[in-house]
């Protein structure tokens, strides 16, 4: 399937899988998503990457349509700084929700609360600045995918570092190196793959790994 189709193909998907979860939502059958992201996100990363991010999340949907309203409108967003550390603490204070809801048996809208602040921080900084530093399902995420199977990678011989790619990652996990030269960190890669078409000479594919793993990379936001 050519990229450009594909990229069409997503935003069926996304669109799918959002009405998805408002029926789930409504009906209050919420654990039907979070058997999904456990199936497609964290079996799923083992062998594709963090799909789950790039094509079913509904915040990444949200974000998404989100930043192409900010495109359109020609109007930048800081990246902000990268604190990895920040989204285990927004994991275990979910967790803890999770638990204090099951135990006294009270709905608590823990995924809506998520969204409604995902879209309103990323009002002001980056959308990458959630999906690096604060979404407790990337956190998770980070953990299982790159181990095999696989994910983007750039050939470093034919990247010319025009800068193209990194201008369309959502989750700034292109970083550069020598030269100008780019590498992407599988570990943080929402395998959107909207940098594939860019890339003016093809140095970028989604494919088996063998090269270019950087999952050890996770700091391309700026640290200061
Ligand atoms: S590296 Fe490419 S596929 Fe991965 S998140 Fe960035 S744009 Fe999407
Ligand atoms: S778009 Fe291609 S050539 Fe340009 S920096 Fe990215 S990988 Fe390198």
């Amino acid at each position: 399937m050519k990229e450009h189709t594909l990229q069409r193909t997503r935003t069926a998907v996304q669109l799918a899988a959002l009405a998805l979860f408002v029926v789930l939502l409504r009906q209050g059958r919420i654990t039907g998503w979070f058997l999904l992201f456990f199936i497609t996100g964290i079996i799923g990363s083992f062998f594709l990457g963090r799909v789950y991010c790039g094509w079913l999340c509904p915040m990444g949907t949200l974000l998404r349509a989100q930043t192409w309203g900010y495109r359109k409108l020609r109007l930048n967003r800081v990246k902000g700084r990268a604190l990895p550390v920040l989204r285990w603490v927004v994991l275990a204070g979910a967790a803890a929700v999770m638990l204090v809801s099951r135990r006294s048996g009270q709905q608590i809208p823990l995924m809506p609360v998520m969204i409604l602040v995902s879209l309103t921080i990323s009002l002001f900084v980056h959308e990458s600045f959630w999906h690096r530093n604060l979404c407790p399902f990337g956190a998770l995420l980070t953990r299982t995918t790159g181990k095999f199977g696989k994910s983007v990678v750039i050939t470093e011989s034919s990247c010319i570092g025009c800068g193209k790619c990194e201008r369309v990652c959502p989750s700034c996990s292109i970083g550069i190196q020598e030269e100008k030269i780019r590498y992407n960190s599988s570990r943080e890669c929402l395998v959107c793959r909207a940098c594939i078409p860019t890339c003016p000479t093809g140095a970028i594919a989604y494919e088996g790994r063998s090269r270019n793993n950087h999952e050890e990379d996770s700091a391309v936001l700026p640290r200061r």
